[in-house]
């Protein structure tokens, strides 16, 4: 349980600082003097705020700027190398390592397969990569902290993966583990909650009401709602996948039927793609993985796509159609700016995108769909990576009224 924390000088110190070194980094190069008016506080609060962050590395001083008269007043800008922090993106299949600048810039990566490691196996075999990496790496001593992400329910304020099916994770305090064994802080967070965070801090979506949609092994989605991300009870919200479109469905994992997951992702479109194989249809597929099932992967079904392969076609127009009802929930739910479509199916998959938004076109109330902005992610493949940043950086530049 949180409390509100009382306007204590600390606090006022906090926020000063806090507001210091974000305006620093969104409109440097910029004297003290002008930061001072720009946020309407006193010099010598802007000074002392500085001369910290100077101290720590944060900030620098670069030379004079102009002046309308007199001495020209030194600029500062922001340091985004000074530090770093490693980020880790941990997916139902791999998992990915990385050290990132403060602008959340990859400077290293790795990435290792995840196969057949289940429950607090996930975590030793985490443990024992990121050893090996961070003793590669050999810089910890300017590293600020550790962000991890994790797909299925994850209690972020309190550092646990509650529940993962495919990883079999149950109530794994990741956040303990890692905080004792590195001794630095650590910060836990779901992939999609983080990717939407993403977005509206490192991609082209800027907006405080923003969903984030991602078709990949599974059907997920990131939420953010007045700049906050929507965590729900035990962080289980935003659990689009498993919203139930056919009461006489499949069976589903998460004990539900007819989830639209069974519907929309990856499996479901790699499924579709095998019945009509086995059955004899002709398809482009086949020439592109030279008749090896296991060949086929989301790249080879939109390179299908592109190529205007029928079946492809056929099984992507199933998809929006079942993609944009869902769609078309979500915008009279929550009344987003921006929808974003990403994860390995959606991303760069134009048609799939095109189809969806005739249908939103069609079939949204119109006062809620007259501006909306609904796009393809922004954040290329290392998304899950700047996700991890993302959450990290948001606490480390952000300002929180709640004690943590
Ligand atoms: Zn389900």
């Amino acid at each position: 349980m949180t409390n509100m924390r009382k306007g204590d000088h600390r606090l006022i110190q906090e926020l000063n600082r806090s507001k210091v070194l974000n305006h620093i980094r969104r409109e440097g190069p910029i004297s003290r003097i002008a930061l001072a008016k720009q946020n309407g506080i006193s010099p010598s609060t802007v000074a002392s705020a500085v001369q910290e962050l100077i101290k720590e590395g944060y900030v620098s001083e670069i030379g004079p700027g102009s002046s309308s008269g007199g001495r020209k007043p030194i600029l500062l800008r922001f340091n985004p190398d000074h530090h770093h922090l490693i980020a880790v993106a941990i997916t139902n299949s791999r998992m990915l390592l990385a050290r990132m600048n403060l602008e959340a810039r990859v400077l290293a990566k790795a990435e290792y397969p995840i196969s057949g490691v289940k429950g607090e196996a996930v975590a030793e075999f985490l443990v024992e990569h990121l050893d090996r990496f961070l003793t590669e790496d050999g810089v910890q001593s300017t590293c600020i902290g550790i962000s991890v992400t994790v797909p299925g329910i994850v209690r972020s304020d309190e550092g646990i993966v509650l529940y993962n099916t495919k990883l079999g994770m149950n109530r794994v305090p990741l956040k303990r583990m890692l905080e004792s064994r590195y001794g630095m802080k650590v910060w836990l967070e779901n992939d999609m909650n983080s990717v939407v965070l993403a977005e509206r801090q490192f991609g082209k979506y800027a907006y405080a009401n923003l969903i984030y949609i991602s078709i990949g092994d599974g059907l997920g989605s990131g939420i953010l709602i007045n700049e906050t991300l929507l965590h729900g009870k035990h962080g289980g919200a935003g659990e689009f996948g498993h919203t139930s479109v056919n009461r006489g469905g499949v069976r589903c994992e998460c004990g539900n039927v007819g989830c639209l997951d069974s519907y929309i992702s990856w499996m479901a479109v790699y499924s579709r793609i095998l019945t009509a194989l086995t059955s004899g249809r002709t398809t482009q597929i086949n020439e592109l993985t030279g008749g090896d099932y296991t060949r086929i992967v989301p790249e080879v079904y939109k390179e299908a796509l592109r190529r205007g392969d029928r079946l492809a076609l056929d099984i992507n127009e199933e998809v929006a159609d079942h993609l944009g009802a869902a769609i078309v929930n979500l915008i009279n739910m929550f009344n987003p700016e921006a929808l974003v479509l990403g994860g390995e199916m959606g991303r760069d998959n134009e048609a799939l995108l095109e189809k969806v938004r005739l249908y939103i076109n069609k079939h949204a109330m119109p006062i809620l769909r007259e501006d909306l902005v609904f796009g393809m992610t922004s954040l290329g493949e290392d998304d899950k990576l700047i996700g991890a940043a993302a959450v990290l950086l948001q606490d480390l530049f952000g300002f929180s009224l709640m004690e943590s």
